[in-house]
């Protein structure tokens, strides 16, 4: 019991800080099994990126 969650469609929620966006990101280890990549996003709150590698969906939130 250790996959409950849905693998494919988490979406990972971050702030202009994180910029630039890459996957897996810096906290990510064993499930992103793919060479480092970067993603373009907008840096407006709400704009979604999805890595084409393992599907994660990034979020771009409001900061703090
Ligand atoms: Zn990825």
């Amino acid at each position: 019991m250790s996959n409950t969650a849905t693998p494919s469609t988490r979406e990972i929620p971050i702030t202009a800080a994180d910029l630039p966006l890459h996957c897996p990101g810096d906290d990510d280890k064993l499930w992103a099994s793919h060479p480092r990549v970067f993603l373009a996003i907008d840096e407006t709150p709400g704009a979604i990126a999805t890595c084409p590698y393992c599907g994660a969906r990034y979020r771009m939130s409001a900061g703090d």
